[in-house]
């Protein structure tokens, strides 16, 4: 019988679906306290996960969500170089 590995999940800041984190972008703190869009999803720190999918990336992007996910308060000016970021992944 063949083993079945399991494959991690997790659930998207944006819409709250769950899917296999290597479909997914990955933000993380740092143990120093960056916050950084982490291509590798190997980065150590306190991460959150969204969807490829420019809907669920302003909708994670928006309010506080990222703030409270990351549990570090996130200004406008970094706000918006994460959301370049993370679109520019999206076009690959
Ligand atoms: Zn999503």
């Amino acid at each position: 019988m063949a083993k079945q590995r399991k494959i991690p999940q997790r659930t998207c800041l944006g819409c709250q679906t769950v899917r296999p984190k290597r479909e997914m972008l990955r933000i993380v703190r740092t143990p120093t306290g960056e916050v950084i869009v982490d291509p590798t999803g190997k980065k150590a720190g306190r991460g959150t996960y969204v969807c490829p999918d420019r809907a669920c990336l302003e909708r994670a992007l928006s309010g506080d969500r990222l703030t409270r996910a990351l549990e570090t308060p996130i200004g406008p000016e970094l706000l918006a170089f994460l959301r370049e970021q993370l679109v520019e992944k999206l076009m690959g």
